[in-house]
């Protein structure tokens, strides 16, 4: 009998109460269920299985750790599993959770009025209407605090919006879509909850991804949108608000390299005991043993420290560079990880149904978003030295 192939190989999930070891085994077998038979199909075409979104809404998990407003008020920790066992499956399928549960429902949830978080949280809980998240542009990625090239312009009780959006997740399909703009008037940055029908907004499918598929990213253009004043999130006053979103959600994706890293780990691991060469399990070669120990301490480092960020989270002691060097740390070793996946399954590693493939590439797409590499690094390098090395 072959010993058990399970990535927490630390028995962390044993620090979780009986009913949150319920949900995250009814996530799994979901994922595992309905998700896993389809995953590479839609990835392979390029387009979103909105069938699945029903399903989802059953497993009750939007808003998981948001108190009120219909959301279950769960842990951080759990909200962070949730984006792993989904990740570990279809990293796509996590990121579209997120942009909807984290960044669209997250900037209400922090940044809206008590009215905007009863007309919008329940139905987003519900995941009756979606949402998605424009930040960056075609210009400006990393430098969003200071260079938005999206205005906004108050003109009585409503504001003008003109600009370009790129990369945001979801919005082809979006009911809402969280729209930072910079106030032409004080120059801050301010936060609009912009609806599909709105006149002058248009979205338009990203094409020629190498990873994330399944994703719906588009290209945004804002020509004279009329927002009403209470449309704009009212308590969203600078960069600072948008920034405290964001930190939740690096948090959460901090958790998704590690679940991309699982499913790859994973998936490699079953392989090598079945696949012989040289009459034997590749399994049992030293040379493919030290791949396998890598990426399980790689894998065990990165989910021990994604438990403990989510513990500062739930006790509010979460710092930006706290979730900046989680973010660094897993993305990174992620990269590491889905790589050596892909080595020890030789020329099968780059085929999708060996269910490798999709995660080394999506992995680059984690290394990206929320915050490059150098963007996160800099944060951290800052908190610790003092010193700010952007340059604005
Ligand atoms: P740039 O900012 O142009 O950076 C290019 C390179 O320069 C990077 O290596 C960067 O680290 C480096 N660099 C930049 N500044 C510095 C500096 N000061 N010091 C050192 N190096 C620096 N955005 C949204 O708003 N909503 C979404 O839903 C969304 N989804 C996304 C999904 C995917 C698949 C991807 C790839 C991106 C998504 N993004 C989204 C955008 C994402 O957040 C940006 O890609 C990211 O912030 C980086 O910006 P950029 O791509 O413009 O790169």
């Amino acid at each position: 009998k072959l010993p058990p192939i399970d990535g927490d190989f630390y028995d962390l999930a044993l620090q979780l109460t009986p009913e949150q070891r319920k949900i995250q085994i009814k996530v799994r077998n979901f994922m595992e269920d309905e998700i896993q038979p389809i995953a590479n199909d839609f990835w392979n075409r390029a387009e979103f299985p909105h069938h699945i979104i029903p399903k989802m809404a059953k497993l009750n998990i939007a808003g998981l750790a948001y108190k009120g407003y219909g959301c279950p008020g769960e842990t951080f920790l759990m909200e962070g599993i949730m984006a792993m066992e989904l990740a570990r499956v279809d990293v796509s399928l996590s990121t579209f959770f997120g942009v909807h549960s984290g960044l669209a429902m997250g900037s209400i949830y922090l940044c809206g009025s008590e009215e905007q978080k009863q007309e919008w949280l329940p139905k987003m809980q519900r995941m009756e209407r979606i949402g998605a998240f424009g930040l960056t542009e075609p210009e400006v990625g990393s430098g969003a605090a200071g260079g938005l090239g999206t205005t906004c312009k108050q003109d009585g009780d409503t504001w003008i919006l003109n600009g370009n959006k790129k990369w945001i997740g979801n919005a082809t399909f979006a009911d809402v879509v969280i729209i930072w703009a910079r106030d032409e008037d004080s120059n801050q940055v301010k936060g609009f909850l912009v609806r599909k029908e709105t006149e002058g907004f248009t979205a338009t499918k990203m094409e020629n991804k190498m990873a994330l598929r399944t994703v719906q990213n588009a290209e945004i253009t804002l020509d004279n949108c009329r927002i009403p004043e209470s449309d704009r999130l009212q308590n969203a006053n600078s960069f600072k608000d948008t920034a405290a979103v964001l930190k939740m959600t690096r948090a959460a994706v901090a958790w998704q390299a590690v679940g991309c890293a699982r499913g790859a780990y994973e998936n490699a691991l079953k392989y090598t005991k079945k696949r012989e060469q040289f009459g034997r399990p590749i399994a049992s070669f030293q040379l493919i043993q030290n791949h396998l120990v890598e990426m399980l301490s790689n894998l065990t480092a990165m989910q021990t420290l994604c438990f403990r960020l989510s513990e500062l989270q739930d006790q509010e002691l979460l710092t930006d560079e706290h979730a900046s060097l989680a973010k660094v740390f897993c993305s990174m070793r992620t990269r590491d990880v889905v790589s050596r996946a892909r080595e020890v399954m030789g020329g099968n590693g780059i085929l999708l149904e060996y269910n490798v493939a999709r995660f080394v590439a999506d992995a680059e797409a984690i290394y990206s978003y929320e915050g490059t590499k150098e963007i996160n690094t800099l944060i951290v390098g800052r908190a610790i030295t003092g010193y700010s090395a952007f340059v604005s």
